[in-house]
């Protein structure tokens, strides 16, 4: 992962310098470890900035929206994918941007690592190869990456983008034999009861601050509907049938439109899983009209689509 910085800095460079964007879009070590965070280069001087590792968490794209400028790009198989939304949705042109592929193994779970070493302070990961090294006041350990891969990344089943203009690496392999459902299966297979208590037990910690919804490329309204005073449609409080309603509300309007990014998740200051409720929307995506977010151009999603000549009555 780390070679691909270097490359991306000179790309980045050779394409502001020639004049082929106005900005370039991409991420930059954070002021903490594994803390990469996103960064919108416009001198080619500048692109040194750029960097690369496993800690790319966050989603591009929300960084697209209704730009008009000509804008570069880093994109991984699911910062890609945003992009095709993105595109599909009319939120940027596709003609305006240079897309730099990279292909992915996977982007590590920060909470798992400071899990590890047992909450001591960190004050740097260096990785290589296929392993990271944390090191802290008095310690030093090394991990392999594989165990510390974020749960979206486990089972990613498009690593490689689907939209490029330039690739700086070759292809990695698919994950094409994973099952990405198990845990929504388990729940599937619970009582209407049962997954009531799940799910409220899930959002007791929710504080409302809306960073799930601010990292999400797909959470674009001009003024979201928890945000509107008139008509108010859900109370602002921690409330759980206010918090419940904000969650299901927004997995809703995730639906046919998801990537399984993992950006919400990662942002949420207490660890609530919230792809919970967007993963089952995936999946009966998946089942219902064999459609996956963000794999191409020339087909609208399944929930913008209008045919005369539907085979369900009740939409004709
Ligand atoms: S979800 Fe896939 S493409 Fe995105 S960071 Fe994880 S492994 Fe990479
Ligand atoms: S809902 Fe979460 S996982 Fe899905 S696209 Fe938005 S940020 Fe990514
Ligand atoms: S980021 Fe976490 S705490 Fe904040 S609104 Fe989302 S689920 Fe709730």
């Amino acid at each position: 992962m780390l070679e691909y910085a270097g490359k991306i800095r000179e790309a980045a460079k050779k394409l502001l310098a020639d004049g082929k964007v106005d900005v370039f879009i991409g991420y930059q070590k954070g002021s903490v470890p594994m803390m990469n965070e996103p960064v919108l280069v416009k001198d080619p001087e500048q692109t040194e900035i750029l960097h690369w590792d496993s800690h790319c968490g966050l989603n591009l794209c929300n960084y697209l929206t209704k730009r008009t400028d000509k804008i570069g790009i880093v994109a991984n198989g699911c910062n890609s994918r945003n992009i095709v939304t993105h595109i599909i949705e009319n939120q940027i042109k596709r003609d305006q941007l240079y897309i730099v592929g990279i292909p992915c193994e996977g982007m590590i779970d920060h909470r798992a690592v400071v899990r590890a070493v047992k909450y001591r302070e960190i004050t740097s990961v260096e990785e290589e190869g296929g392993r990271f090294t944390v090191k802290g006041p008095g310690y030093e350990e090394t991990f392999a990456k594989k165990d510390f891969l974020r749960s979206n990344c486990v089972i990613c089943r498009h690593r490689n983008p689907v939209i490029y203009d330039e690739m700086l690496g070759e292809p990695v392999p698919e994950q094409t034999d994973i099952d990405a459902y198990e845990d929504v299966k388990k729940i599937e297979g619970m009582s209407s009861e049962q997954k009531w208590e799940f799910f409220n037990r899930m959002i007791s910690r929710c504080i409302r601050c809306y960073a799930c919804r601010n990292a999400c490329p797909l959470c674009y309204c001009p003024t979201c509907f928890v945000d509107e005073s008139r008509p108010q449609w859900v109370g602002k409080s921690i409330d759980p049938t206010d918090t419940m309603t904000f969650h299901f509300l927004r997995a809703y309007h995730c639906a046919g439109r998801c990537t399984d990014c993992g950006a919400c998740e990662r942002v949420c200051p207490v660890g609530i899983p919230v792809r919970q409720f967007t993963k089952k929307l995936n999946k009966d995506a998946e089942e219902l009209f064999s459609w996956e977010a963000g794999l191409t151009l020339d087909q609208r999603p399944p929930l913008d689509v209008y045919r005369p000549d539907d085979y369900n009555a009740f939409i004709r």
